[in-house]
This record gives C-alpha cells, sequence and structure tokens, in this order.
C-alpha cells in the first residue's frame, strides 16, 4: 500500500509534540477505557500492557535504540494497533520512500529525522521539548 507523503508543517511538529507530552493522560485514559470492557480476559492482558507503558515512561530502557532510530518516547513505547498490511511513503521532507511491516508508516526518513532532531515516526521533537519553534517545513512543490 502506498501512501500519501504527510505535508509536513511547523504546526504539525508542534501538534504532534503536545501530543506526546500528553503521553502519560493518554495513558490514564487508555487504563479508563480497558476498564469499561467487559471481557475480563482481555483487560487483564490490556492492563499488563498499560503498566509497562507507565514503567517505559519513566525508565525509558530503550533509550539507546530509540535514539537510534529517532523516535520520541511515546512512538517507541506505545504499542499500537496498525493494519497489517505492507505500506510506505514519501519521507515529508525529502520523498525518499519509507517503508513499513504495518499501515503505521514513519513521517520521516531516518536521516531527516537525526537533522531536525524530529522523531522519524511523529515528527514531534525527539526530546519533547514543548518550547521549541524552529521546526522545519517542507517545501512546495507545484
Ligand atoms: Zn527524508
Ligand atoms: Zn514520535
Amino acid at each position: 500500500m502506498l501512501l500519501e507523503p504527510v505535508v509536513l508543517s511547523p504546526e504539525f511538529c508542534r501538534a504532534a509534540t503536545e501530543r506526546n507530552a500528553n503521553f502519560a493522560l493518554a495513558i490514564d485514559e487508555w487504563e479508563r477505557d480497558i476498564n469499561a470492557r467487559p471481557d475480563m480476559r482481555f483487560r487483564d492482558y490490556a492492563l499488563r500492557d498499560v503498566a509497562r507503558a507507565r514503567a517505559h515512561l519513566t525508565e525509558d530502557p530503550r533509550r539507546e535504540t530509540r535514539l537510534a532510530r529517532c523516535r520520541c518516547v511515546r512512538c517507541e513505547y506505545e504499542s499500537r494497533l496498525a493494519g497489517a498490511a505492507v505500506s510506505s511513503r514519501p519521507c515529508a521532507l525529502c520523498a525518499a520512500m519509507v517503508g513499513s511491516g504495518s499501515t503505521s508508516v514513519d513521517v520521516l526518513c531516518l536521516p531527516c529525522a537525526q537533522e531536525h532532531e524530529l522523531c522519524a515516526h511523529c515528527a514531534g521533537d525527539i526530546q519533547g521539548r514543548r518550547e521549541r519553534t524552529d521546526y522545519p517545513a517542507a517545501a512546495v512543490a507545484d
């Protein structure tokens, strides 16, 4: 599956960084959703994931590989349910093809993410700096 490139703007990056800063709140919300489910077996498994995500958020156990792959804390540790179809799309900045084994494809290629200190997956600031303002914008193609 070939996906459209993301239209990258400073606003897009800022929104991603804000979302990531709220990861702790998102985990709480996730837990509330799970507790509302009637299926007890599902709940047990899912709550284990919640506990793991909380521990990861505070301990950042894969910090080195995470930074090498240009992933923000949230993208590294949040389990996501992505479609299984192998997908790719052009990097939002240089148009190099970025591939993934699922429909959850990165927004940026690794070199672009490294150059701009962004998460390759969501384009938020790699360190979660909410005060950051120097985000790149994609060149507008005519
Ligand atoms: Zn790129
Ligand atoms: Zn991210």
